[in-house]
């Protein structure tokens, strides 16, 4: 096992290193830094995220960087904006007692005019998203002329999120004698297409097996159906109070509503995908960080630029489609040598895409029962006791009240004291769960009473009720002969007086509306129109009306966390305002509950 003195660093980069913390290479920097060093050969490095692979390609180019002259030299291209920063980043820590070195990285979304100041000023590398770096450069801001570097890094994610042809214009913009870096994680025909077109004889490395996944990662499958997935989610959460975990979904919108949905069950949660402000992404990666959001619910592509160490889990929500992505998706844990776990909530139709990924990792994965709740009340109540027991107590600061607090608890015996501040902190867990159904049971009438869960369901309000003698089957009748699809699911069916709800399931969300909208039905006499309930997803009901007797459909796991609100949601659907603190009240431990304040 070599040391980075080993691999001909010099000593500058090795005292940045060491404050750094690292002390000894990953395999793909042992097997990297030397061959770049000694060798303008181009390299091929089959490397996932989580491998030291920034530092591969980056001390080298550091190390052998010329800084007599102001040349860009180097140009790093990475997916996203957040991947380019964080690289940005390392460079300059690993350069950090090399004050001459300067680099700039530039990305889609931010001031142009200040990126093409500071590449005007200098900067030997450039780090960059395909879409920005080709802007500079049909701008001239960006000179590729004396480039003896040129990185791909996560080759196959720009390729996935179509930057092709911007790779091919960077890639034309440089010299014929430059040396390439492609880092890629799986090797799909467009990638090994790339490395054909534009990389002569290249050497080829690689931080383990091909496309296997990290040995640090387990990988565990839980059998869900569309009803219990979120409530499975939820009991994952509960049963690991120390949960730090991604949860991946595949559209923005699944994201949006898993993050809400966590919110809204009071936990520390929040979503990152597309439809995003680059400075609410900021915000809500600054967020995690710190963890205080300790679960991010997110994309794929982005959850790209994540450097976070110590996930405890990922958790695929949904299966993404490329397979090859779960590699992605699982690395972003285990990382820097920890342990971590990576879950897939499957249907039993999706479930036999395990077996294709499984090749991929080159391991099994593990079935895992979805906790009970009383599983989960144990659980929740050692680690309680575990934090009291760990709690160090601040005398000088609870000494003057600690007479009255005694005096307050004399006629309580030691073991009354414990029973009631156990029932105090965990009542309402204890409540939540009791009478749970289990979840692990798809037959059963609570876990598959044929329709998804209402988190899937968009509500609709229709304008005809009781009285234009609609009833359930008509309301069924009505809504199939808008031939909105095949496979439509509708949900719960609430019949008022003169207008009533159902719910579909949120993918003909926007074909139910459109079929309404052009067939224009009528119904007894009536013009029939429908509209999106706003006040609450699901299950709610309109502007306080009162709800008809008569409702069909499921009872969701209820109780604990459910907060039946009219809470104000801003433009993205989250909710606005600063009214909300992390407290520990009586939602329980582990999962930090927000406070709402009604605006
Ligand atoms: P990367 O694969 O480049 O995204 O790196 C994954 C994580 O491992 C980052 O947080 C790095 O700072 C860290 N890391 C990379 N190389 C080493 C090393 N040799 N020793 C310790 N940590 C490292």
């Amino acid at each position: 096992m070599s040391t980075f003195t080993d691999l001909g660093l010099q000593q500058p980069i090795l005292d940045a290193l060491l404050d750094l913390g690292y002390v000894k290479p990953s395999v793909i920097q042992e097997k990297a830094i030397p061959q770049i060093i000694s060798s303008t050969t181009d390299l091929k490095a089959f490397a996932q995220t989580g491998t030291g692979k920034t530092a591969a390609f980056s001390l080298p180019i550091i190390e052998l960087a010329d800084l007599t002259n102001m040349n860009t030299q180097a140009i790093i291209l990475s997916p996203t904006r957040e991947l380019a920063v964080q690289i940005g980043k390392n460079i300059e820590d690993f350069s950090k007692y090399i004050p001459n070195l300067k680099t700039v990285t530039v990305y889609g979304g931010a001031n142009i005019d200040e990126q093409i100041r500071k590449l005007k000023k200098g900067a030997h590398i450039v780090i960059g998203t395909p879409g920005r770096t080709v802007d500079l450069i049909n701008r001239r801001a960006l000179k590729l002329g004396n480039i003896k570097w040129v990185v791909l890094d996560e080759a196959d994610e720009m390729l996935n999120m179509g930057f092709k042809e911007d790779l091919d214009k960077v890639l034309e913009a440089t010299p014929n004698d430059k040396q390439t870096l492609l880092f890629s994680a799986t090797f799909p025909r467009e990638v090994e297409e790339i490395a054909r077109n534009y990389m002569k004889n290249p050497v080829e490395v690689t931080s383990g097996e091909k496309n296997t996944g990290s040995n640090n990662v387990s990988h565990e499958y839980y059998l869900v159906n569309e009803k219990t997935r979120y409530p499975a989610l939820r009991r994952i959460a509960d049963v690991n109070p120390d949960i730090y975990a991604i949860v991946f979904c595949r559209t923005r919108r699944e994201t949006q509503q898993v993050a809400d949905n966590l919110i809204r069950d009071g936990y520390n949660a929040d979503s990152l995908h597309g439809d995003l402000s680059q400075a609410q992404r900021d915000s809500v990666m600054e967020k995690f960080r710190k963890k205080t959001v300790q679960i991010l619910v997110a994309t794929d592509v982005a959850a790209r630029g994540i450097d976070v160490t110590d996930l405890t889990h990922v958790i695929n929500h949904k299966l993404p489609d490329q397979i090859e992505n779960y590699n992605h998706r699982s690395g972003r844990t285990g990382r820097a040598g920890s342990k971590g776990i990576s879950i897939v909530l499957v249907n039993r139709k999706e479930k036999g895409r395990l077996h294709s990924i499984e090749r991929i990792i080159k391991q099994k994965f593990v079935a895992t029962k979805i906790p009970t709740g009383k599983e989960i009340c144990e659980k929740q109540l050692f680690h309680l006791i575990d934090k009291i027991k760990n709690t160090e107590i601040n005398t000088s600061q609870i000494e003057s009240f600690l007479p009255s607090v005694y005096e307050k608890f004399e006629h309580l015996s030691r073991e009354e004291l414990i029973q009631k501040f156990v029932s105090s902190q965990f009542n309402s867990f204890l409540s939540f769960y009791e009478n749970t159904s289990d979840l692990n049971d798809l037959s059963s009438k609570e876990n598959s009473r044929g329709r998804a869960s209402s988190e899937n369901m968009t509500r609709f309000f229709i304008n005809i009720g009781r009285k234009d003698r609609l009833n359930p089957a008509k309301l069924i009748g009505l809504i199939n002969d808008q031939n909105i699809g095949d496979k439509i699911e509708i949900g719960a069916i609430d019949i008022l007086d003169t207008f009533s709800f159902f719910e579909i399931d949120k993918s003909f969300e926007d074909s139910t509306l459109e079929a309404f909208k052009v067939n224009e039905p009528e119904f007894g006499g009536r013009f029939v129109n429908i509209e999106i309930t706003k006040s609450e997803r699901g299950g709610g009901n309109r502007g306080g009306r009162k709800r008809g007797k008569k409702s069909f459909g499921s009872k969701n796991e209820g109780g604990f966390g459910r907060r039946r609100s009219s809470e104000k949601q801003n433009s993205r659907g989250r909710r606005s305002g600063s009214g909300f603190k992390n407290n520990q009240d009586s939602g329980g431990f582990g999962r930090k509950r927000k406070r709402i304040t009604k605006k």
